[in-house]
């Protein structure tokens, strides 16, 4: 049978398929490190679980409204104005499957065929095949690794043509960790509003923070840009909760609307007892985040120190998210590969370290590695890279 083209040109997850393959060695019998994952590998916390117990037990396993409880719409507005400073109205905001949902269903409500989104690179796998499923056209703006892997205004405005309708600023970034900082974020916004160019703010990291820096959301610059911007974020990553589903958006009436009414169509609700569970989470102190994130800064610091010893391996030390994302060419060279990805391919064979190919990533001299595993464990991959590299040279 022919499938629909929208299917044809779909990309396969570059993360999900060095995960499959990691796991598939380790059914094998093989002592397999796999820093490809995208998910903290801490439990959800035990009062969250508690919660969706407590909703189950009381029952509140029916159809909700489909774009999210209004108790935890409300929890969510009060998150907005207690961390970024913003206020919202419930009908602002659309709980949603997952972060990755709210993505979707926001490039499907605004963009018509042949509609440009700005992805700047290195990005996350999804946003470009999301656009593509939506009709539109992702344009890939590649930030210098100089600059910290950051799109400066100046590429932006380069970038943008009159059927420019949206660019996506993800800070902290996966894969690269790196932060835009206020005045960064300024001058972007500016090229964005003297262009009308919609702001879509993945926020998805905004917890995962290991610097002083704080973390600041481009609505939170003006009026204009509140305006301007639609805000994503959710549970997975702050709260370890990745397995629920829960996410959100917040932003224009308009547009929220018209993801609530596509959302009544495709998913329905996200599950209910999982809204029960984030609206703990999002009503909570964040003493479980916090200690999540002091276990990731110190992977962090031991991973980054092992890794720039390595021959060949360059990094930059990133602010947030649980990524390195080091430039291997170097070293890709000197072992005398073609390209990281056979270099990846290779490591994973012999060494039974996976890593994450940078080409998935729009970055393909460099490889995504998660801290988001044990430290003896980050220490042992480190070690078995080093060896390999030294082995190859
Ligand atoms: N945005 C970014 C940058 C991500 O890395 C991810 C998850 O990997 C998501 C969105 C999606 O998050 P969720 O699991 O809530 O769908």
């Amino acid at each position: 049978m022919q499938l629909a083209d929208r299917v044809q040109s779909l990309t396969p997850s570059s993360t999900l398929a060095i995960t499959a393959k990691a796991k598939a060695l380790k059914a094998e019998g093989h002592d397999v490190i796999g820093l490809g994952a995208g998910e903290p590998d801490f439990n959800t916390p035990s009062f969250i679980l508690e919660a969706a117990k407590r909703a189950m037990d009381e029952g509140k396993t029916k159809y909700t409204p489909a774009g999210g409880i209004p108790e935890l719409k409300n929890a969510i507005t009060a998150k907005l104005k207690r961390d970024q400073e913003l206020t919202y109205t419930n009908e602002q905001i659309i709980v949603t499957t997952g972060a990755k949902h709210a993505l979707f269903t926001l490039f499907q409500v605004l963009l018509n065929e042949g509609d440009e989104v700005i992805v700047p690179a290195p990005y996350w796998v999804s946003y470009p095949e999301q656009i593509k499923l939506a009709q539109g056209k992702p344009v890939i703006v590649t930030a210098d690794e100089s600059n910290d892997f950051k799109v400066t205004p100046e590429q932006l405005k380069q970038s943008i043509t009159p059927k420019t309708k949206a660019v996506i600023i993800n800070s902290p970034s996966n894969p690269t960790g790196m932060m835009y900082s206020k005045e960064e974020l300024e001058a972007i916004g500016q090229v964005c509003l003297e262009n009308d160019v919609l702001i879509v703010s993945d926020e998805i990291y905004e917890k995962l923070i290991y610097t002083d820096e704080n973390h600041v959301s481009i609505a939170q610059i003006s009026e204009e840009l509140y305006d301007q911007t639609v805000i994503i974020n959710g549970v997975s990553k702050s709260h370890s909760m990745t397995g629920w589903r829960i996410g959100f958006a917040a932003g224009n009436k308009t547009i929220i609307k018209a993801m609530s009414n596509m959302a009544s169509h495709s998913t329905s609700n996200p599950t209910s007892v999982a809204q029960y569970a984030a609206l703990a989470a999002y009503t909570a102190t964040e003493e479980k985040v916090d200690e999540m994130k002091r276990a990731f800064k110190e992977r962090l610091d031991v991973l980054y120190s092992l890794l720039v010893e390595i021959p060949g391996v360059e990094c930059a030390k990133p602010s947030g998210a649980f990524y390195l994302f080091p430039n291997v060419k170097k070293a890709v060279e000197t072992c005398g590969y073609e390209d990281v990805d056979s270099w990846v391919k290779a490591l994973l064979d012999e060494e039974k370290v996976a890593l994450v190919p940078g080409s998935g990533f729009g970055s393909p001299d460099n490889v995504r590695l998660s801290y988001a595993t044990s430290l003896d464990q980050l220490e042992e991959a480190a070690k078995r890279i080093k060896d390999f590299v030294q082995k190859h040279q």
